[in-house]
C-alpha cells in the first residue's frame, strides 16, 4: 500500500463529506429538464464558471447506453469519452425550460424544429436564433480556481460548445498532420487554462491554452468519474409538444405531424455567430447565480435587474423554502437579517406568459409558442 493510498484511505471520509457539502446546486428546475438530476452520484455538483481566469482538468468517462445517437457520434456503450456533445432548445414555452432537441441529438421527430421549419418567415432573426436549438456539452471538470474548487472533485459543466470545445479543437491540433493532443487524458493529457469575461449577455471565454499538469490525475480523482451520458433526460414529442404550445397534443396533430427529422430542411450547422454573440448568453447563467452579485434566494426583487432576472422563478422558489425553514435558536449577538418572503412579482401568474404578435380569429391550427424577447 502507498503512503498516499493508505492517507487517502484514511482520509476518504473527510473527502466524501467535502464533496457532499459541494453539492448544493443540484435543485435547479431548469436543469432538471434536461438532466435526471437523481441520476447523478452522491457529491457531485454543477460546476459555476464566473468571470474571470481559470484552470481546469477535463475527466474522461465511460459512456453509458445512453449516449446522443446523433451527436454523439459512434460512441459505443463501454468506450471511453470526454464529453457529451448535444443540441439544447433553450427557453422553451412559458416555464422557459430548456428541452434536448430530438431532431438534432437523436435524429429524431422534434416538434420546435418542425414549427420553425414551417414558420421560419414568421419570425425575426433574433426571434429565430432564441427558438431553435444550440449545440451545448457535457463535461466532467475538475477545476484548480482555488483549493475549495479542488477539494470539490469532479463537478459537471454545462456549457456552449462554442465557448469550449470548439476553441479547444482548434489548439489541440498539432500542426504538419501530427495529430492532436489528448488533453483529456489522465495521464499525458493537459490543464485547460482561459479566461472567460463579462457575464450573461457580454459572455467570452478567451485565451484557450493547454499547460502541463504538474503529474497525471489522481486516483481518487479518476474514481469519480462516472457515465455522464446516464443522467441526460430526453423528453418525448408529447412533452415538448406541451411545453411549447402550453396545451397537449391532439389525435388531429399527432397524425399530421410530419414523421421525418427535419434534417432536410434543417441541415447541420456550426454556430455561425460573431464573436460578440455568444450562442445562448443568459443561460451561461447558473441555475442559482444572481446574476446582480447578491445572494441567491436571499435577496429576491433587493436590485433593479431582478425585474428582468432569468432566475426570479428559482431564486423565489428557493426562498421560498428559505423562509419555511424553522428559525434558528435565538442567539445574543444579533443574527443577519433572516431571508424575506417575496410576494411573486407577477400579480396573476408566476410564469410569464405567451405574447403572440398578432392572434387573427382563424388562424393556425396550432397556438403559437411562447417567445423570449431580449435586448
Ligand atoms: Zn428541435
Amino acid at each position: 500500500m502507498s503512503n498516499f493510498r493508505d492517507k487517502y484511505k484514511k482520509q476518504k471520509s473527510d473527502l466524501m463529506r467535502r464533496h457532499e457539502d459541494s453539492v448544493a446546486d443540484k435543485t435547479s428546475g431548469q436543469f432538471g429538464s434536461i438532466c435526471d438530476l437523481s441520476k447523478i452520484p452522491k457529491g457531485v455538483g454543477f460546476w459555476k464558471c464566473p468571470p474571470g481566469q481559470h484552470v481546469i482538468d477535463i475527466i474522461p468517462f465511460i459512456a453509458g447506453g445512453n449516449m446522443p445517437k446523433i451527436s454523439g457520434g459512434t460512441i459505443k456503450k463501454g468506450e471511453f469519452i470526454w464529453l457529451v456533445d448535444l443540441w439544447v432548445h433553450g427557453y422553451v414555452g412559458a416555464l422557459e425550460y430548456p428541452y434536448i432537441c430530438p431532431t438534432k441529438t437523436n435524429g429524431l421527430p422534434c416538434p420546435i424544429c418542425e414549427h420553425l421549419s414551417e414558420n421560419k418567415g414568421s419570425y425575426s432573426d433574433e426571434e429565430y436564433n432564441n427558438l431553435k436549438a444550440k449545440r451545448r456539452t457535457l463535461y466532467l471538470v475538475w477545476s484548480h480556481d482555488n483549493s475549495e474548487e479542488e477539494r470539490k472533485g469532479i463537478q459537471i459543466w454545462e456549457v456552449a460548445h462554442y465557448f469550449m470545445e470548439n476553441n479547444l479543437k482548434v489548439i489541440a491540433e498539432r500542426p504538419r498532420g501530427g495529430g492532436t493532443i489528448p488533453y483529456f487524458d489522465p495521464d499525458n493529457g493537459k490543464q485547460i487554462a482561459f479566461t472567460r469575461q463579462g457575464s450573461g449577455a457580454t459572455s467570452k471565454y478567451l485565451g484557450h491554452r493547454f499547460d502541463d499538469r504538474e503529474g497525471p490525475i489522481p486516483d481518487e480523482i479518476l474514481d469519480q468519474s462516472f457515465e455522464l451520458d446516464s443522467i441526460l433526460k430526453y423528453a418525448t414529442y408529447e412533452e415538448i409538444f406541451a411545453a411549447f404550445y402550453g396545451k397537449q397534443i391532439d389525435d388531429e396533430e399527432r397524425d399530421t405531424a410530419p414523421t421525418g427529422t427535419g434534417f432536410e430542411s434543417e441541415p447541420e450547422q456550426e454556430e455561425p455567430i460573431a464573436e460578440d454573440e455568444p450562442p445562448f448568453s443568459e443561460d451561461e447563467l447558473a441555475p442559482d447565480e444572481c446574476p446582480a452579485g447578491g445572494q441567491f434566494g436571499y435577496d429576491i426583487d433587493q436590485f433593479e435587474a431582478c425585474k428582468e432576472c432569468p432566475n426570479w422563478d428559482d431564486c423565489y422558489a428557493t426562498n421560498q423554502e428559505l423562509v419555511g425553514e424553522p428559525e434558528p435558536e435565538p442567539v445574543v449577538e444579533p443574527e443577519p437579517e433572516p431571508p424575506k418572503p417575496a410576494p411573486p412579482r407577477r400579480v396573476q401568474s408566476p410564469l410569464r406568459t405567451p405574447t403572440p404578435a398578432a392572434a387573427p380569429q382563424e388562424e393556425a391550427r396550432k397556438p403559437k409558442p411562447a417567445l423570449r424577447r431580449r435586448g
